[in-house]
């Protein structure tokens, strides 16, 4: 007995909301395909405004995100402002500790160097 032979189905999910489309039905427009080979459910009737139009929704929520990477840039560059000021004042305040801790060794040396002397001196004298 001789097989039937399938006819191909080609199935590619609709880029928006994950429909299964078969594009190669015949007379089938419940989709569209954009310029990059993007594929939507589009199910629209003449005269009627359409009932799913992935497409449509995809465009605006792609505008969406883009308006909150925005938003996001924004901010992002306001905290790396912060955080520079921020940063500038934590060198600035190293700088001064490292200066306070300069001094504190030279004047601790100075001390150690006056105790290993008095020391030196009253050990030399017993
Ligand atoms: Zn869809």
């Amino acid at each position: 007995m001789r097989r039937k032979k399938h006819r191909p189905i080609f199935v590619r999910n609709c880029d928006y909301c994950g429909t299964q489309l078969q594009t190669n039905e015949p007379n089938s427009d419940s989709y569209v395909i954009t310029a990059e080979h993007k594929i939507f459910c589009k199910i629209h009737y003449v005269g009627e405004p359409p009932i799913k139009d992935c497409l449509e929704d995809y465009i605006r929520s792609k505008k969406n995100v883009r308006n909150e990477t925005k938003k996001i840039n924004e901010i992002q560059h306001q905290e790396k402002k912060e955080i520079s000021k921020k940063e500038k004042e934590k060198v600035l305040k190293k700088i001064d500790d490292y200066l306070f801790e300069l001094k504190q060794k030279q004047r601790r040396q100075r001390a150690a160097k006056f105790q290993t002397e008095t020391y030196s001196e009253s050990k030399s004298t017993i």
